[in-house]
């Protein structure tokens, strides 16, 4: 099966051919792999600046933003059937007995840092024609969002900030007020790359007075945030 993969001792970047996956666990699912994004982690990896391969391998297959249709799964997988659209995470947990984090499931809290993550860190990515992994990884997507469920990943980093700094804010005494339509809530976002629009769009679905300010001029970016009804102020 062909996989586009990094080489980080030869410095290369080349296809290769990858093993097929395989269930190899009841808990396991094949997904074809529909559409891969790239950002700007995975410039970093094509120029060796970060990025390890599995242990046992001399490349790391790329791609960590991918959207797939199962076609394979095993025989304790309920949640997810053949034809599905999945939206795999990136991050799987460490080994450590002692990482309270891990073995709760919360990898992305890990206390050893000896996760690994496909694509990035000492698991092969999704830039392939196939992948396996556990259902547990994999998130269902409804078939209306086969056209932007690539972007679920990179959303997902702008949301996880946003369920943060709702939690925070809740501590405030006025908080309730934005509810109730009386102060409204507002919100600044640095920034106008991929991930801070994505974040933008999110705010601006849950209520939010929305304004991107950026370093880079107007242009598409501008463009954009204000067709979305946010604000764009320019240091420029
Ligand atoms: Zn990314
Ligand atoms: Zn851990």
């Amino acid at each position: 099966m062909k996989a586009v993969a990094v080489f980080p001792e030869e410095r290369a970047l080349r296809l290769v051919d990858h093993r097929e996956p395989a269930i190899l666990a009841p808990g396991d699912v094949v997904v074809r792999v529909l559409e891969v994004g790239f950002c700007g982690t995975d410039r970093e990896i094509a120029a060796y600046r970060m990025g390890a391969p599995p242990p046992d391998s001399p490349y790391l297959v790329l791609g960590h933003e991918a959207v797939g249709e199962v076609v394979e799964v095993g025989s304790s997988v309920r949640r997810i059937r053949p034809g599905d659209l999945v939206v795999p995470t990136v991050r799987r947990p460490c080994r450590r007995e002692t990482c309270r984090a891990c073995r709760m499931g919360r990898p992305d809290f890990c206390l050893s840092g000896e996760y690994t993550q496909r694509g990035i860190k000492e698991a092969h990515g999704f830039l392939a024609e196939r992948f396996s992994d556990d259902a547990r990884w994999l998130q269902p997507v409804p078939r209306e969002l086969r056209e932007v469920a690539v972007l679920t990943q990179p959303l997902s980093i702008a949301e996880t900030a946003i369920a943060e700094l709702e939690q925070v804010q809740k501590r405030l005494p006025w908080a309730a007020l934005g509810e109730t339509g009386g102060a409204g809530k507002r919100a600044l976002v640095l920034g106008a790359g991929p991930v801070a629009l994505l974040g933008a769009m999110a705010l601006v679905v849950r209520g939010y007075k929305v304004t991107v300010y950026s370093h880079a001029g107007r242009g598409d970016k501008a463009e954009f945030a204000e067709s979305i009804g946010a604000q764009f102020v320019t240091a420029d």
